[in-house]
């Protein structure tokens, strides 16, 4: 039961493989929180893999997104900087990676304009990933950049002309306004745009400790950064289910399951074999197993995350660079626009 985005995902990897030159990456993160597990199997993962294959990478903080669903961004550049830190400690190597922050890169946000105006308002509103995180807002009220900022990610997506996004399952929605908005854009003026592929890894929707998506914003989030201890009292106040022999089975026990899928990506193992493995060994056998392949799994990525944490000055100047990076080609993206549309005098 693979869906077509894990079949076409399966397809390109032969392809990245044999020619990484022709691929690059653009995907990101919201500046909300610190980043959890669910990004780390869900596509961070995935993103130093492609880069070590030889895939150029760009990575957006997207700062302005961060209001979507609030009113004010709070502690905004502290958590810039643990972004740049956790991708650093995850292994992304910044002399050839592009990190940087949407709102320092004027001519990105100039697309969103013309985007716009290539999407129906009720394209925008069936977004089934907007209508779950607007029922998740803290916010009364639906803001229009709630509400618009799919497009805005085309933006963050084509400015570099991307053609790989590694990305969850929640960003599928947006991925297909990307390839529309790009596909009426080149059709109404010029062929400038690529239409970018999503990138799904084996966990494009890892739940967290309550049996829901793990999400920054829910609670129910395993952190990169968070001690072992940590880790392991989170883990034993995981959900489980009432059956004590442990199985792998999403559809019917989802809590369970994820906890397994958790310990094989941890040790690259099957879950079916890691569930027989434990098999009436219960909960409690199943939690331990996890913790251990957790904590051991990051022990290398959380020393280097410790180590980097100490000078939040290279974090700066790492960020610095990309910004100027990314400006670049954004302009130069922006004059082809323009240029397509009639609009350079
Ligand atoms: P927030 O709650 O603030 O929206 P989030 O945890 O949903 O935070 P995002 O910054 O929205 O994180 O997502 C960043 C990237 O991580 C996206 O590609 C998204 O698909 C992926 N991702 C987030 N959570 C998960 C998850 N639980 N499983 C797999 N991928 C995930
Ligand atoms: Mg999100």
């Amino acid at each position: 039961t693979t869906s077509p985005a894990a079949r076409r995902s399966a397809e390109l990897e032969p392809l990245i493989a044999q020619r990484p030159q022709d691929f690059r990456v653009l995907t990101g993160d919201r500046p909300t929180g610190a980043l959890h597990l669910g990004h780390y199997f869900g596509t961070l993962r995935n993103r130093v893999r492609l880069q070590r294959q030889g895939v150029e990478l760009l990575l957006v903080i997207a700062d302005y997104q961060v209001l979507t669903d609030r009113d004010v961004a709070e502690h905004l550049a502290e958590r810039v900087d643990d972004l740049v830190l956790d991708y650093l400690a995850a292994g992304v190597d910044p002399a050839t990676a592009t990190i940087f922050t949407h709102s320092s890169v004027t001519a990105l946000n100039q697309l969103l304009l013309p985007f716009l105006s290539l999407v129906s308002v009720a394209e925008l509103s069936r977004n089934p990933t907007v209508k779950d995180e607007i029922a998740h807002s803290r916010q009364a009220t639906v803001s229009g950049l709630m509400f618009t900022y799919p497009a805005h990610q085309a933006a963050d997506i084509l400015f570099c002309k991307a053609n790989l996004v590694p990305v969850g399952q929640d960003q599928l929605p947006h991925l297909e306004l990307t390839r529309t908005i790009a596909r009426r854009f080149n059709d109404r003026y010029a062929p400038v745009l690529p239409e970018p592929d999503a990138l799904l890894s084996p966990a494009p929707l890892l739940l967290g400790t309550d049996g829901t998506k793990m999400s920054k914003s829910r609670g129910n989030a395993i952190t990169l950064g968070a001690s072992a201890d940590e880790t392991a009292r989170l883990i034993r106040g995981a959900k489980t289910d009432a059956h004590r022999h442990i199985t792998y089975d999403p559809q019917q026990r989802p809590e369970v399951s994820s906890l397994v899928l958790l310990a094989a990506l941890c040790t690259d193992r099957d879950p079916h074999d890691v569930a027989e493995d434990i098999g009436s060994g219960g909960a409690a056998a199943l939690k331990r197993t996890v913790t251990d392949a957790v904590n051991e799994h990051l022990a290398p990525l959380r020393a280097r995350r410790a180590h980097l944490a100490r000078d939040r000055g290279y974090l700066r100047q790492v960020l610095r660079e990309g910004n100027e990076r990314a400006n670049t080609i954004a302009e130069q993206t922006l004059r082809q626009v323009r240029e397509a549309m009639g609009t350079r005098y």
